[in-house]
């Protein structure tokens, strides 16, 4: 239809399949298949991985893009429209793997992720909204831990170590036995032999060490998490109760202390679910996450507090095993969708599951191919992407589709900034190819990084927007291939569906079989820190020099001494530029990467960098998205989503 009706309007037009007919389409069997209502199941990721590891894996397509205005540049779109060009007009057999979006931003300024137009994944509410409830196990067990935590300091603070310590150990057969979480943290503190799995036997000083975790409260890192933008909870006091308080002044400690919220996919949790390769990977990552640190003139000397410690995560265990599970949804055009995981962009790796993606590659064979999205431009979601979640999952992509709009590149050659929810300045309505040929400086160095420095092949994929000019999208294309694309193709997907996409999905079917050096990752885990850090704000950021606070500096130390300086680094910096200055467009070199703050995510496996201003809980905006919804009654219909 012309003009493109709104995402919802055409995503409630569509008749979905029925899930099992999907579940089909995609290579399941009906006993891998757990239905969870009419248009979304779940799958046994286990039982398939079971039944076809001998299987050869499809081709791997890693869909990203340039860095974006605050619109969005059509990355989910491009990756469903791909997928939907693949299955229904080439045939091929195909998954889609995308992540699933955070519901706070819903009701905020950012649309959803279920891409747009005629390229989307329906039903869009149920996609967007709750979905099959993941995002709130993340929220129940992350705020579990958390609570834990707190109550773990408070006890400690306020009752006697051997009072705790019969707490903590369950009466078994009449015997004290340590729970299996502890058993961890005392064969870490060395204790050994049968003292392990007999309690009355550790001496009492071993007890007290056992039983105490001497918490420093000023070093907790774990935030509590919602799914909200709620901007007042960035900054919080708790333990203001009055219970807290007078058991506090008893024992003389406070029971209050600062903390904050951050928006639920920004979690560890979240990052775990998305890495772990299966349930015993997911629990043994789980209990490494570090929250706190012991307290350096305790016992344990400053060491990490982990959730194992505080003796819970087999309880986070039983709150996300079914998290684990990838959701199948489906595109408007039927195509198969798994959707899974949705770690936040900035201090995770932004791209979904690497269970996901190993389920994709074997149910679409060795001619099939899996196409997946990597959030932010691919600076940021791209090289993690191929640095944390390909390495994690020993994943190899074949080939890379950079996402650029006409319009972002004319911000990045000079044209005023676009503001979300204000019409679009008007330098952006007409043809201007001397603003746009400076702009497309960052589509040709996107490309120039993802073929060189990972060895990825790469097609250009020109979103089309109806403003275009024929002659701004032949412009695109050619900066694409002259910066070393395989292939440069307009894409129409948004207005046009699977038929918009037809040269794009032949592009990746060439650029995946075309012959060319394997893939590699930009650096090896084995350099020091530092060294990784320059190599991503060198080659890829192109920055001039590297700068560290005193902080960072004395926190990378630590961190290379407890033996983390192996893990792959995550830097958290702004999307809408190369560098962490926003402002600055184009593809700007020389400029300095301050890193802030370094944070350890041991359970998820990377160090993270702060650098710039970083935000984990988005606010809500002056006219958010949710004054425009509500529900139809009398139909039981969504309204106003996008
Ligand atoms: P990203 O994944 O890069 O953030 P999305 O695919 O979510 O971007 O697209 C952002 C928004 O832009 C969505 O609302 C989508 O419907 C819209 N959009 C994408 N491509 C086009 C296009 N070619 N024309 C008009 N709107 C588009």
């Amino acid at each position: 239809l012309h003009p493109v009706p709104k995402d919802i309007v055409i995503s409630q037009a569509c008749t979905p399949l029925p899930i099992e007919r999907v579940a089909l389409k995609a290579g399941l069997r009906s006993d891998e298949v757990i239905p969870w209502g009419r248009h979304k199941a779940k799958v046994d990721v286990r039982k398939v991985a079971e039944r076809m590891k001998d299987a050869p894996d499809g081709s791997l397509v890693v869909v990203s893009g340039i860095n974006p205005t605050p619109l969005g540049e059509g990355k989910s779109t491009t990756t469903i429209g791909v997928c939907q060009a693949l299955g229904n007009c080439l045939g091929k057999h195909v998954v889609t793997t995308i992540r699933q979006p955070s519901q706070g931003p819903t009701f905020g300024i950012k649309g959803g992720a279920a891409g747009g137009g005629y390229s989307q994944v329906i039903p869009m509410e149920e996609f967007n909204l709750h979905m099959t409830g993941d995002i709130h196990a993340i929220v129940a067990a992350n705020n579990l831990l958390a609570a834990a935590l707190d109550a773990r300091i408070f006890h400690e603070s306020s009752q006697k170590d051997e009072a705790l310590f019969n707490r903590l150990v369950p009466a078994k057969n009449g015997k004290r036995v340590p729970a299996p979480s502890q058993r961890a943290r005392m064969e870490r503190l060395g204790i050994k032999g049968e003292a392990l799995d007999d309690a009355e036997l550790l001496s009492p000083t071993d007890r007290v060490r056992f039983a105490r975790l001497d918490v420093d409260p000023s070093t907790i890192t774990w935030n509590r998490v919602l799914d909200t933008c709620d901007r007042f909870l960035r900054r919080i006091e708790v333990g203001r109760g009055p219970n807290e308080r007078r058991t506090a002044e008893k024992y003389s400690f406070s029971s209050t202390r600062e903390t904050g919220f951050d928006i639920a996919v920004a979690s560890e949790i979240m990052a775990v679910l998305a890495l772990a390769s299966d349930l015993d990977d997911m629990r043994a990552r789980l209990g490494r996450m570090a929250v706190a640190r012991s307290r350096v003139d305790g016992p344990h000397k400053g060491a990490f507090v982990t959730a194992d410690d505080v003796g819970c995560a087999g309880a986070l265990t039983v709150l996300m095993k079914d998290a684990l599970l990838p959701t199948l949804m489906q595109t408007i055009e039927g195509t198969p969708v798994l959707v899974h995981a949705g770690p936040f962009a900035n201090i995770a790796h932004g791209n979904s599951s690497v269970v996901a993606d190993k389920c994709g590659l074997k149910l679409c064979g060795e001619q099939g191919f899996v196409v997946t999205e990597a959030g932010f431009g691919a600076d940021i979601g791209g090289e993690k992407f191929f640095d944390i979640k390909c390495r994690a999952g020993g994943l190899k992509p074949k080939c890379a589709v950079v996402v650029a709009t006409v319009r972002a590149l004319k911000l990045h050659g000079g044209a005023p900034p676009v503001v979300a929810g204000r019409p679009l300045p008007k330098e952006y309505s007409g043809e201007d190819l001397e603003v746009l040929g400076k702009g497309c400086a960052n589509v040709a160095h996107h490309v120039a990084c993802l073929s060189q420095k990972f060895n990825v092949r790469v097609v250009v994929a020109v979103n089309k927007f109806a403003t275009d000019t024929p002659n701004e999208l032949q412009l695109v294309r050619e900066a694409g291939l002259r910066a070393g694309a395989h292939y440069a193709v307009v894409a129409d997907h948004w207005a046009q569906g699977g038929h918009g996409a037809i040269d794009l999905a032949e592009a990746v079917v060439k650029a995946c079989a075309a012959d060319s050096t394997p893939f590699r990752y930009l650096y090896p885990l084995s350099d020091p820190v530092r060294s990784k850090i320059e190599a991503v704000c060198s080659k890829i950021y192109l920055a001039g020099e590297v700068t560290y606070s005193e902080l960072a500096a004395s926190q990378i130390d630590a961190y290379e001494a407890q033996g983390l300086g192996r893990l792959p680094i995550c830097v958290a910096k702004t999307q809408y530029s190369l560098s962490t200055d926003p402002s600055k467009k184009g593809a700007p070199s020389g400029h300095t990467v301050n890193v802030r703050e370094v944070r350890a995510a041991v359970g998820a496996g990377f160090l993270y960098l702060l650098c710039g201003d970083i935000m984990t809980v988005p606010g809500l905006p002056t006219r958010p998205g949710f004054v425009d919804i509500d529900l139809d009654t009398v139909n039981d219909r969504v309204i106003g989503l996008f």
